[in-house]
C-alpha cells in the first residue's frame, strides 16, 4: 500500500525510466510503457447486513496487453490506492514477460477491510466488482486472480457473476480457484517451488552443492513454506525462519542450527504464517529477535515476507558467508541495499523472476480451464520447473555477458520483449 510519502507508482516509473535509457527506447515507446493502457475506477454500492447502504471504491488497471491478455490479482485493503494498483499492474507486465508467458500485466483492487465485513457483504463486493469491469475482462482480455486479503472463495463468487452476465461457462476468466472448481494442482506450491528452481540453477552455475548449503528465511507464509519445503528436499539445511507475531505485535526469528524440518514447523504455524513460540521452544528452537534472520552465517537468504526488508540499515548486517539472495517477496530490497549487495559480491535472484512461479502456474490454470482438461500435479510442476529454469538462465546469461546486476538483466529482458511486441503491433 502507498504509505506516507512513498509512492509505488513513481518508483515503478523510475525503475522503468532507467531501463528505457539503457535500452535506448524511443519517446513514444516510453510514453506508452510508463503509464497504464487503461484503467477504470468505479463505485460498488452494497446493502450491508444491518440494512444500511455503503459504497466501496473499486479499480482495475491494465498496464499492457501487447503480449497477451492482461493478468494480475485483486487486492482488498483499507489503504488501497490507485497508484499502488498502477505500480503493481506495471510490475505484472514485467513479470509475465520475464518468464515469457503469453500474458500482459494488470491489477485490481477495492478499498475495503474484509476483517470488518461479513461473508455476505464480501460476496456483494465481489459480484459488484465483476459487474463494473465485465466488458473489459475475460479469458481473452484480462484474467484476474487473488491477492492480498482475497482467496479462492472470492474468485468463485466473481466467476459465478461473470458466467451469469455472459451466460456461458468460462472458468478461464479468473485464476486461483479452489480444486474441483477449475483450480490447478500445484498452485499452492508454485511460488515457493519456483523460487527454489531458480536457486538450484544459480547454485549449479556458481559450482555450489546445494546439499552443503544453509539458508535463512524471512516469513513463513505460502511462499516461504514451500520454498523451505523444496530447499530441504533437495538437501539444503534451513536453520532460521522469522515471522510476525500478532499477539506481541512484533516479529521473531526461530533458529535451529541442526536444521528445520518443514512439516514439524508447519504443524506449529497458524494460517497467517505465525509460528507458536511455546511449542517451538519445546521443540528446541532458539527464539531470537525478528531481525536476526538476516544476520545468520548462512549461504542463502530468502526474504519472503514483505517489501522494504533488505534496506540500507539491514543489508550491512548480512554475513560474509552469504552467496545468494532469492527474493520470494515482492520488493523486499531497496535501491540502497542493492548497492550494498553488489559490493558484497552476492548473487541476487530478483523478485519478479524468483517469485514468478505463482503467475506461471496461474497461466497453467487458465490454459487447463480453457481446454477443460486438467493435468496431474507432477505435470504442472514439471512444466513450472521448465519455465522457471529457462527464464533464470536467460536472465543470468544477460547478466554475465553484459556484466550487469541480475535485477537490471531481468528488467532489460522483460522491457525489451514488451517494447518489441508493441512495435510489431504497430502501436509505436
Ligand atoms: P503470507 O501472508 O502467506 O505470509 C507472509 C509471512 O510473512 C507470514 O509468515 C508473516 O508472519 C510474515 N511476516 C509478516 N510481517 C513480518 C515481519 N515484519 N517480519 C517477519 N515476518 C513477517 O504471504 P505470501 O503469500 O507468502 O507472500 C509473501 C510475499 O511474497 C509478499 O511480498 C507477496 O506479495 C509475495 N508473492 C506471493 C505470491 C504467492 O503466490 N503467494 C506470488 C508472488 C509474490
Amino acid at each position: 500500500m502507498a504509505t506516507g510519502s512513498f509512492n509505488p507508482f513513481k518508483m515503478a516509473q523510475q525503475q522503468f525510466d532507467a531501463v528505457a535509457t539503457q535500452l535506448g527506447l524511443d519517446q513514444a515507446t516510453c510514453d506508452l510503457l510508463r503509464n497504464p493502457n487503461r484503467e477504470i475506477h468505479f463505485n460498488i454500492p452494497v446493502r450491508m447486513d444491518d440494512g444500511s447502504y455503503k459504497v466501496f471504491r473499486g479499480f482495475r488497471v491494465q498496464h499492457n496487453d501487447a503480449r497477451g491478455p492482461a493478468k494480475g490479482g485483486i487486492r482488498f485493503h483499507p489503504h488501497e490506492t490507485i497508484d499502488t494498483v498502477r505500480a503493481l499492474s506495471m510490475w505484472m507486465t514485467w513479470k509475465t514477460s520475464v518468464v515469457d508467458i503469453p500474458l500482459g500485466g494488470g491489477k485490481g483492487g477495492v478499498i475495503c477491510d474484509p476483517h470488518n465485513l461479513s461473508l455476505r457483504e464480501q460476496e456483494q463486493i465481489c459480484r459488484g466488482w465483476v459487474r463494473a469491469v465485465a466488458p473489459m475482462v475475460g479469458p481473452i482480455q484480462d484474467v484476474p486472480a487473488p491477492d492480498v486479503m482475497t482467496n479462492g472463495q472470492h474468485m468463485v463468487w466473481m466467476l459465478d457473476e461473470y458466467e451469469k452476465i455472459t451466460g456461458m461457462k468460462m472458468p478461464g476468466f479468473i485464476t486461483g480457484k479452489p480444486l474441483g472448481l477449475g483450480g490447478s494442482l500445484g498452485r499452492t506450491e508454485a511460488t515457493g517451488y519456483g523460487a527454489v528452481y531458480t536457486l538450484r540453477e544459480a547454485l549449479k552455475e556458481l559450482g555450489i552443492d546445494i546439499a552443503k548449503t544453509t539458508a535463512a528465511f524471512q516469513g513463513f507464509g505460502n511462499v516461504s513454506q514451500y520454498a523451505l519445503d523444496l530447499y530441504t528436499k533437495l538437501g539444503g539445511k534451513a536453520i532460521a525462519v522469522s515471522c510476525w507475531d500478532h499477539h506481541d505485535q512484533k516479529s521473531y526469528t526461530f533458529r535451529k542450527k541442526d536444521g528445520i524440518q518443514f512439516q514439524t514447523l508447519l504443524d506449529i504455524t497458524n494460517r497467517f504464517g505465525e509460528i507458536d513460540k511455546e511449542k517451538a521452544t519445546a521443540m528446541g528452537f532458539e527464539i531470537l529477535d525478528g531481525g536476526a534472520w538476516i544476520e545468520q552465517e548462512v549461504d542463502i537468504l530468502v526474504p519472503a515476507a514483505l517489501e522494504n526488508q533488505v534496506n540500507a540499515e539491514t543489508a550491512t548486517k548480512i554475513a560474509s558467508s552469504v552467496k545468494v539472495i532469492v527474493e520470494g517477496a515482492n520488493g523486499p530490497t531497496t535501491p540502497e541495499a542493492d548497492e550494498i549487495i553488489k559490493s558484497k559480491g552476492i548473487w541476487l535472484i530478483p523478485d519478479f523472476l524468483a517469485n514468478a512461479g505463482g503467475v506461471t502456474c496461474s497461466y497453467f490454470e487458465q490454459v487447463q480451464c480453457n481446454m477443460n482438461y486438467f493435468w496431474t500435479k507432477e505435470e504442472v510442476l514439471a512444466k513450472l520447473d521448465e519455465k522457471m529454469t529457462h527464464a533464470y538462465h536467460a536472465v543470468s546469461e544477460v547478466a554475465r555477458t553484459r556484466n550487469v546486476y541480475m535485477r537490471d538483466a531481468a528488467y532489460l529482458i522483460s522491457v525489451s520483449r514488451v517494447a518489441e511486441a508493441c512495435k510489431m503491433r504497430g502501436w509505436v
